[in-house]
């Protein structure tokens, strides 16, 4: 699962990289490369190894095994090098509520050793970006959790640094402002930044470059989105089925041959079948006998959330 690495090219460089905590292991052995000013994605469910992944790359944790270097600094052994060389906002960013969005801005500005004659401009910069011009005398505290994400980030940024980190930067906060987030990744993208970013959210995995999807420490999927979709779909194909009775419907098709899977998909089912047209017609005739009605019934591309779905469901079927 490795990509093209050519070396002293790269953002960020992970070879086999394990972390233990005890005997419990927390990222196996684990290798990606990340391309300047790409946006890579990495996803997985909780406990999944994407934190600790992070924390290594940043220099705060030591590997226990293999080696990672950031802008061509190795992790190990110079850590306080890195961190002059990367933002990182962490899943809890620590901004200080009792100050103004300007006074943050400052102070951050003080910790990351941005020199005088730039912190102005600097600010200006950060104010921008993040759209909080209007809102630089407001307190903190009295932000949105969008707002408070912007401000995190530019924070995050006022050293310029080459890489970014973010970990999970848009739990918690609505779509609109999520999406107004991603404008500003883009941003620090076509600026030549390289951007690693942590998610849950399966439809922001479909903005970045390049994802990849962690399970129990181990990363099951690499690649851009459209290619682990094209990959999907030459060992499956999916279904969407709406009907006028999704339980009933449930029940007639756990009973078929041919059906991988059958996942909750909004209001109908998605099912992931090996072969379509024999299994539309199996569904069609199951479905008649039981005389529910079929709404919709039709192949459909499987999204970025269908794939990791499967992948992961593979895994979890796999004997420990
Ligand atoms: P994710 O960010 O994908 O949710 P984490 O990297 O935070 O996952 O955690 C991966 C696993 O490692 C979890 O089971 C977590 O409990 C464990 N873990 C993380 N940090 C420590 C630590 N300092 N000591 C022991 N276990 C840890
Ligand atoms: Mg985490």
């Amino acid at each position: 699962m490795n990509d093209h690495p050519q070396n002293g090219t790269h953002a960020v460089e992970i070879e086999n990289l394990t972390k233990t905590f005890g005997d419990f292991v927390a990222v196996d052995n684990v290798s990606i490369t990340v391309a300047k000013g790409e946006i890579f994605g990495f996803l997985g469910p909780n406990g999944a190894g994407k934190s600790t992944t992070i924390r290594i790359l940043c220099g705060l944790l030591k590997p226990t095994l293999g080696r990672a270097s950031v802008n061509g600094l190795d992790v190990a052994t110079k850590p306080e090098e890195i961190r002059q060389s990367i933002g990182y906002m962490s899943q809890k960013f620590s901004l200080y509520e009792g100050l103004t969005v300007e006074e943050n801005i400052d102070f951050f500005s003080g910790i990351y050793g941005v020199a005088k004659d730039k912190r102005e401009a600097r600010k200006d910069y950060a104010l921008t970006m993040a759209s909080l011009k209007d809102r630089r005398g407001s307190l903190t505290r009295e932000l949105s959790g969008g707002w408070k994400q912007r401000l995190a980030l530019g924070c995050a940024i006022l050293h310029e640094p080459p890489v970014v980190f973010l970990d999970e930067p848009t739990s918690g906060v609505d779509p609109i402002a999520r999406r107004a987030f991603w404008d500003l990744i883009y941003q620090l993208s076509e600026a030549g930044q390289t951007v690693f970013v942590t998610t849950h959210y399966m439809d922001e995995a479909e903005y970045c470059h390049r994802v990849a999807l962690m399970y129990a420490g181990k990363v099951i999927a690499l690649g851009p989105p459209k290619q682990l979709k094209d990959e999907m779909s030459q060992v499956c194909h999916l279904l969407q089925l709406d009907t006028s009775d999704p339980l009933e419907t449930m029940r007639a098709l756990e009973k078929l041959p041919g059906i991988l899977d059958l996942a909750v998909f909004g209001a109908g089912l998605h099912v992931t079948v090996s072969e379509a047209e024999l299994a539309i017609e199996a569904i069609r005739k199951a479905l008649d006998e039981r005389q529910v009605q079929i709404r919709r019934l039709e192949a459909i591309q499987p999204s970025l959330e269908d794939v990791f779905v499967a992948l992961i469901e593979a895994e979890e079927r796999k004997p420990a």
